[in-house]
């Protein structure tokens, strides 16, 4: 598959979850299997050699190819969740959104120093969950950390708000709002 034909499978749905968001929807690459297969063998193609030991996904839609990778790259994969939905000893990040505030929470012995982490997420958009992710997985010492999206929202510039935060952003390729 082409970049351009898989960019032509993400579905835009306009006012969801509510109005004025462009949101848009991954689901129509997944249930094609070409298109599921292109994102996961992308992202390993990318990240493979660079001494990976961890892929970290961001609840919800993170978790969708996070361990597809990790997988393919021959290492494990750490859930990033939602408040109060991991079992063990966590540790936590709060950040602001554009409507209050929001906390994700890692487990504590997820990670150690020894780690090179990937963290995947499935949109970039202004950058906010990512920065707070990278917080949370460098709270716990690890040695470097990746960034990928499947997908980057142009115009918000995300990109920018993580220059310097990770080693690397690389996302598969990059849609405007109204795209
Ligand atoms: P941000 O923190 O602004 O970079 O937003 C990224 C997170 O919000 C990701 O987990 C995305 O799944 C979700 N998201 C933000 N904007 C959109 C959008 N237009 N369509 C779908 N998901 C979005």
């Amino acid at each position: 598959m082409t970049v351009e034909e898989v960019k032509a499978l993400v579905r835009n749905v306009p006012d969801f979850p509510i109005k004025g968001i462009q949101f848009k929807d991954i689901t129509t690459v997944l249930e094609n299997p070409d298109g599921l297969r292109w994102m996961r063998d992308e992202i390993v193609s990318k990240y493979r050699g660079l001494g990976i030991t961890k892929v970290v996904g961001i609840e919800s839609r993170g978790f969708i190819l996070a361990p597809a990778v990790a997988i393919e790259l021959g290492v494990g994969f750490v859930p990033i969740r939602k408040p109060n939905k991991l079992p063990a000893e966590t540790v936590s990040v709060t950040y602001t959104k554009e409507y209050g505030d929001d906390t994700i929470q890692i487990h504590q012995d997820a990670l150690s120093p020894d780690d090179v982490v990937l963290i995947h997420d499935d949109i970039l958009a202004t950058g906010g969950s990512m920065d707070a992710a990278i917080t949370l997985v460098k709270k716990l010492g690890v040695k470097k950390v990746y960034v990928n999206c499947a997908i980057e929202l142009l115009g918000l510039h995300g990109r920018e708000y993580l220059q310097g935060k990770a080693e690397d952003v690389y996302c598969l390729f990059g849609l405007t709002v109204d795209e």
